[in-house]
């Protein structure tokens, strides 16, 4: 469709980067798109929709001169930028296929995850620069894809200034995209043809690729921007997640970029140079709805409200949370200290299979009241049940269950990469007829929905997800490590952190030594923030008479909950229960 002229719906005639870009390069082409809030301070770079476009199709026309097609597999590996923003469009615009995998993952789940989706090329940059520190972004993706046949070319971006070796396949990005021609026709797609796919963990150990369809996810991205975060036209909408996540697909490229926002690209991290930053940036850049999650709340209360009211946040009309339950102190502290008392707070639900925000207090009727650390209200469209035991709906108010969603809506994941039958088994099976979110939930006296948390084996660390048997996945590469078991406890600052539970084929005084090669076996299998906290060593682990382990059990023994340890009966040996509990109790003492 030329610009201008798309329109919903149309299957076969649809293009996300025309809703994204061209409409509004021809309505107000100066209008500020990006603003890259760079790693190093007051370095922000503005990027209008006209430039985003002209980034965008030069991109596009570089991918497609060295043969990426219509329903081809583009690998994206870069911290958040404009040209990283630039790579996904340009994805969109030819009707490839991104999958964006977070800069922080090591060169095996990178190298997993462009195996599984058959991706033929990676976009990257040489270098990341995020703290004031660099990360070998392509030298990680040169150790992964030496194991990925299925990869013909890696486009490398510049930035910084350190030159990287450069290979066969090789391709300087910037060089070719200023060769390459500023226009380039979008793609005509259907409007379940799918966009992007991201993976994400499930309770096995391999990760999912969580597939997003074109019309309905970016209509479902650009309705929740607009009506969770009142946003208005001339706003500035400064969301902090990496595009690596859901969250930077959504409320940094797709929502607000569809809805002709300026969007803020947040590089840094909560903390360098100081724990000012993230209100720094709100004044400097007027920032008029802040998203973040729990996690760096929690960390910058502690610094104290001095490092807030330094600055000016006048600016701020809507406060938004994401990713992970927020506790009442860090909900109070972003209300109270963050938004001064007169910002409307909004906790909001979802998941990367839903797309976009499912459950939030807003949208509703003016002044309704906000609950603090609650979610309270679904989205349009949303039927949120409760399911009981027995998989019947629990009817009612306060009263708890399994959370399920009782109709589509336009956002949902429409299938897991190569594997449907998965897709089926993990969020249509437990509950016929409904989608199974995996979270148990809460419901109020006054009807308000209360996430209570996950209800198998992911846990959520600083608001990453996380299965736990991936965890055990990596440790179970370890030679004197035959068995193992991680379950979540909750951490003060990440929200959830891993302890694992390990059995040692032998006796060794190199006990120590183990626990830290294991832990490096889990940043390089996975990515650091997977690495367990802590690492017991048990005689045996807990497990039924059929052999399989009660993480259950482990679980009360780190929550500090084994007064209510429950049905011990099915244990092959409950006097395994005193052992571990003795073990714990012991590691606790000499930790502190
Ligand atoms: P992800 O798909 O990585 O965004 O993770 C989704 C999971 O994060 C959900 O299933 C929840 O367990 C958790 N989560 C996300 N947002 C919230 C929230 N506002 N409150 C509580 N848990 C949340």
């Amino acid at each position: 469709a030329p610009a201008g002229s798309a329109r919903w719906f149309l299957g076969g005639r649809l293009n996300v980067s025309v809703n994204c870009l061209d409409q509004h390069v021809e309505k107000s082409p100066n209008r500020v798109a990006l603003i890259w809030e760079r790693d190093e301070p007051g370095t922000a770079v503005h990027v209008t929709y006209r430039e985003l476009l002209d980034l965008t199709c030069r991109l596009a026309n570089t991918l497609k001169k060295y043969g990426i097609q219509k329903g081809d597999r583009v690998a994206i590996y870069m911290s958040v930028s404009p040209l990283s923003v630039a790579a996904m469009l340009a994805c969109a615009r030819i009707g490839a296929v991104h999958t964006v995998v977070f800069a922080g993952f090591s060169a095996e789940s990178l190298a997993g995850r462009i195996m599984d989706s058959g991706c033929k090329a990676v976009i990257t940059y040489n270098q990341g620069v995020r703290g004031g520190r660099t990360t070998e972004l392509k030298a990680t993706v040169d150790e992964a894809v030496k194991s990925c046949p299925s990869i013909r070319h890696v486009f490398v971006a510049q930035r910084t200034d350190n030159k990287v070796q450069m290979g066969d396949r090789d391709i300087s990005l910037e060089e070719e995209m200023t060769k390459a021609d500023s226009f380039c026709t979008p793609e005509s797609m259907d409007s379940e043809d799918m966009l992007f796919m991201l993976y994400t963990s499930g309770s096995t150990g391999k990760p999912k690729g969580i597939v997003h369809s074109q019309a309905g996810y970016l209509l479902y991205a650009a309705f929740t921007h607009k009506y969770v975060f009142d946003y208005q036209q001339g706003d500035v909408f400064g969301c902090v997640a990496d595009i690596g996540w859901i969250t930077g697909h959504s409320y940094v490229v797709y929502g607000p970029l569809c809805n002709g926002a300026t969007s803020v690209l947040f590089e840094s991290t909560p903390v360098y140079p100081d724990p000012g930053r993230y209100w720094e940036v709100v004044q400097r850049l007027k920032i008029n709805q802040f998203y973040g999650a729990p996690t760096a709340i929690r960390l910058l209360l502690n610094y104290g409200e001095e490092w807030v009211k330094k600055y000016d946040r006048s600016s701020l009309k809507v406060l938004g949370s994401v990713g992970e339950p927020i506790n009442t102190e860090a909900w109070q502290w972003f209300y109270q200290v963050v938004g001064e008392g007169r910002c409307a707070l909004v906790d909001t639900w979802w998941q990367t299979e839903t797309g976009g925000i499912c459950i939030a207090p807003r949208p509703s009727e003016e002044k309704a009241e906000i609950i603090p650390a609650m979610a309270m209200r679904p989205f349009f469209g949303i039927v949120p049940v409760l399911m009981d035991e027995n998989g019947e709906v629990i009817e009612g108010n306060d009263v708890s269950g399994a959370l399920c969603i009782a109709q589509p809506w336009p956002g949902m994941a429409r299938t897991i990469h190569g594997d449907h039958q998965r897709f089926i088994d993990s969020y249509f099976k437990a509950y016929p007829g409904y989608y199974f979110t995996g979270d148990g939930a809460y419901r109020s006296q006054k009807g308000y929905y209360q996430i209570t948390g996950r209800m198998d084996d992911i846990i959520n660390i600083s608001g990453h997800r996380l299965g736990t048997a991936e965890i055990e996945d990596a440790m179970a590469d370890h030679p004197d490590v035959p068995e193992t078991a991680v379950v979540g406890y909750p951490h003060k600052i990440k929200g959830e952190g891993a302890f694992a539970f390990i059995v040692l084929k032998e006796q060794t005084p190199r006990v120590d030594h183990i626990k830290e090669e294991l832990k490096t076996i889990v940043a390089s299998k996975i990515a650091k923030y997977a690495v367990p906290d802590h690492i017991l060593v048990l005689k045996r682990l807990p497990k039924t008479r059929s052999g399989k382990i009660m993480r259950r059990l482990l679980r009360k023994v780190v929550t500090e909950q084994s007064s209510t340890m429950g049905d011990v009966t099915t244990l092959d040996d409950p006097s395994v229960v005193k052992e571990i509990m003795d073990a714990y109790q012991k590691y606790k003492e000499k930790s502190s």
